[in-house]
């Protein structure tokens, strides 16, 4: 798997070696690669030998319907926020961050009695909007809805997926979310 200029990449997407490609805006390096730490458009600029990712804005409007992805903020009570960055399958300049809310009983088809056991702060979730006005109001429900990217509580390092859990490796940890059947497979290519 190779990403090219042009590409929409989630924070933590490996861009490339360190001895390849310098981590420019909106990338950082870690064990000898380079990786995104923005949503946005990769660049490799061949003169400088960097990468950069170069943000993309935000969601300008959306629809009942629409898939998005988007990073959660905050979790309260019986809901999560979460500010919602791309739209699946659209690269139209977008605008202003939009926030939306997961109730909890829209977070799984099974019962949650915690939404902290299923979401962290900064968990990247692919979900549905089911409300646009007065509030965007989405939904996880669904084997492809969820975590597609989620971070060490303890180090905040991407981890990786073992059977049903999310593991890291440095930590030795394991930790329990709700999450997609997308989860490292996300490239959010362009159409
Ligand atoms: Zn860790």
């Amino acid at each position: 798997m190779h990403i090219k200029t042009g590409e929409l990449v989630t924070p933590g997407d490996k861009l490339g070696a360190h001895e390849e490609w310098m981590p420019g805006d909106g990338t950082y390096e870690r064990n000898g690669f380079v990786f995104a730490k923005v949503f946005g458009r990769v660049r490799f600029d061949e003169d400088k030998l960097e990468a950069v990712v170069d943000a993309v804005n935000p969601v300008s409007t959306v629809k009942e319907g629409d898939v998005i992805y988007g990073t959660i903020t905050d979790r309260r009570g019986a809901l999560a926020t979460m500010d919602i960055t791309l739209i699946e399958g659209k690269s139209r300049t977008v605008r202003t961050y939009k926030e939306g809310t997961i109730h909890i009983s829209k977070i799984s088809n099974d019962y949650t009695e915690n939404i902290e056991d299923m979401y962290l702060k900064g968990d990247i979730v692919r979900a549905k909007i089911i409300q646009v006005e007065p509030s965007i109001q989405l939904t996880t429900m669904g084997k492809s809805f969820g975590v597609v990217r989620g971070y060490c509580f303890n180090c905040r390092r991407g981890m990786g997926l073992q059977g049903n859990t999310l593991y890291c490796e440095w930590c030795e940890r394991r930790e329990r979310r709700k999450l997609s059947t997308l989860y490292g497979k996300i490239k959010l290519k362009d159409k």
